[in-house]
């Protein structure tokens, strides 16, 4: 960009042409005239003195001399004014090319500025408006021209105007760029800006303005301020799903351990006596009782998975997945299962408690729900996704419908009655909860009579730290 010192740029250059290394001005050519006429009255005196010439031809002489230096420095005086005035003329032709240049910079920056849908504008370094573009004057509620070598003082109420003209002076004497939110009263009421300012330099050290950039994030910030206010419910809610698992663990069990201790004696004490009928149905209160009791201990279980009790640490699934093995061998034997486990298993980060937990619940699933017909085949894979891991646990098992494949995912949800298959509905719903909690999803595919694929997925990277960026974050800030 041009800057004020181009001004003389025009000048400058024409003297670097050289073409002519002599530029007459007007003190040159008043000093040439000097100069002219000096050495002509000397000289010609002194020529006239030795001629020895009578009164009348010393007269005639003079006179011719007199013409003669006349026409002299005329001649010369013409050829020194018309380079002067050819210099002045390509000056001028110099300087009006440098400005119409200026001007359609000038004119594209606007375009570019009016065609944002932030609030663009710069200052000089007294604070006074030397751009501004569209969405600026709108916010401003003013015309440009109301605008443009004014102040703040010209915009905003006394208050105002003044905590503006502070930031400005804080940037300016700082010399660095800062972004901060700030409210800003406008006609069309109180507007949240993500406003960004900085120092303006034309070279020297000292800036000469500065510009800003405000974004409207109204919208945005009541949108972050919802998000959080749900957040702060779900916050809430969990803190109560953890209250009430503890009641459920702790006071629940206790009148449920009373109606089986009681059940039990009443078989005991009183069982000869009964009949069969009366024996069945005290055999079904107990049983009752004790699905009941797991499924108690099962909710604590659920309420508590995933629960970040820890920083999340760099976690080898292979090694996890080794763990799972192990401690699901007897079943594993038991099945006559056979295990093809991906050799290249990622580090991620997360809780290895959890991880272990979620592969050994999709596992023993795929150990559990096996075709009656083959022994179970289990593989786990891994895929790399843009930014994620994507895990994948197969069987080829009894496989399941797809109306179901969301359902089973929610708490103590079963395809089955537990004379078929053993459970309380709760292993996939901590899986997922797990899998949340690492930032990923789950989702199954599955082929009734074939066999079923649980994918998941879990993030490369560590979530960013909540404070950050290299800019000044002024929340709150309001004006
Ligand atoms: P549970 O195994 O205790 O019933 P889960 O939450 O682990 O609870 O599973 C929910 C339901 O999803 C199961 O009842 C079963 O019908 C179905 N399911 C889970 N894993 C598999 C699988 N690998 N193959 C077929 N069905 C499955």
């Amino acid at each position: 960009m041009a800057t004020p010192d181009d001004a003389t740029a025009p000048a400058a250059a024409l003297a670097n042409t050289g073409r002519r290394s002599f530029r007459p001005g007007p003190g040159r050519i008043a000093g040439i005239y000097a100069l002219l006429a000096s050495a002509w009255i000397l000289a010609s005196d002194r020529l006239v003195a030795r001629l020895d010439l009578s009164p009348i031809d010393t007269t005639r002489l003079a006179t011719a001399k007199g013409w003669l230096f006349v026409a002299v420095t005329t001649a010369i005086l013409y050829r020194l004014m018309k380079a002067m005035v050819r210099d002045i003329t390509r000056m001028h032709a110099e300087i009006a090319r440098e400005q119409g240049e200026k001007l359609r910079t000038a004119n594209l920056l606007q375009a570019i500025a009016d065609g944002s849908t932030d609030a663009i504008y710069a200052k000089d370094s007294a604070g006074r408006y030397l751009l501004c573009n569209r969405e600026a004057v709108r916010l401003a509620g003013k015309e440009a021209g109301e605008i443009i070598g004014r102040d703040d003082r010209a915009l905003f109420p006394a208050e105002t105007a003044a905590a503006v003209m502070a930031d400005d002076r804080a940037v300016l004497e700082r010399g660095a760029v800062v972004t901060f939110e700030e409210a800003v009263a406008t006609p069309y009421g109180i507007r949240i800006m993500l406003t960004t300012k900085g120092p303006i330099h034309d070279g020297g050290r000292r800036p000469v303005g500065l510009f800003g950039v405000s974004r409207d994030i109204t919208e945005r910030a009541a949108a972050t301020n919802a998000l959080r206010e749900r957040n702060a419910q779900l916050a809430q809610s969990n803190a109560d799903l953890e209250q009430f698992a503890y009641v459920a663990s702790h006071d629940l069990r206790e009148p449920l351990r009373m109606v089986s201790a009681y059940v039990g004696l009443l078989e005991r004490r009183y069982g000869p006596s009964l009949d069969a009928p009366a024996l069945e149905y005290i055999a079904f209160a107990r049983e009752g009782a004790q699905r009941l009791d797991r499924m108690v201990l099962d909710l604590l279980d659920f309420s508590r998975a995933g629960k970040r009790a820890e920083p999340f640490a760099p976690v080898d699934l292979g090694e996890v997945v080794r763990t799972a093995c192990a401690n699901l061998a007897a079943a594993v034997a038991e099945a006559g299962a056979t295990l093809d486990i991906a050799a290249d298993l990622p580090a991620v980060m997360g809780s290895r408690g959890d991880l272990v937990r979620l592969i050994q619940n999709l596992i023993g699933n795929a150990l559990k729900y096996h075709a009656p017909d083959r022994p179970p085949r289990i593989g786990v894979t891994c895929s790399s996704a843009a930014g994620e891991w994507r895990i994948a646990v197969s069987d080829n098992g009894i496989g399941i419908e797809p109306q179901y494949f969301t359902k089973i995912f929610a708490i103590f949800q079963r395809l089955h009655t537990r004379d078929r298959y053993d459970g309380t509905g709760i292993g996939l719903a901590i899986c997922r909860r797990i899998v949340h909690y690492h930032g990923g999803r789950i989702w199954v595919e599955s082929t009734p009579g074939t066999g079923s694929t649980f994918h998941f997925t879990l993030p490369k990277e560590a979530p960013a730290p909540e404070s950050g960026g290299t800019w000044a974050a002024r929340p709150g800030a309001t004006r």
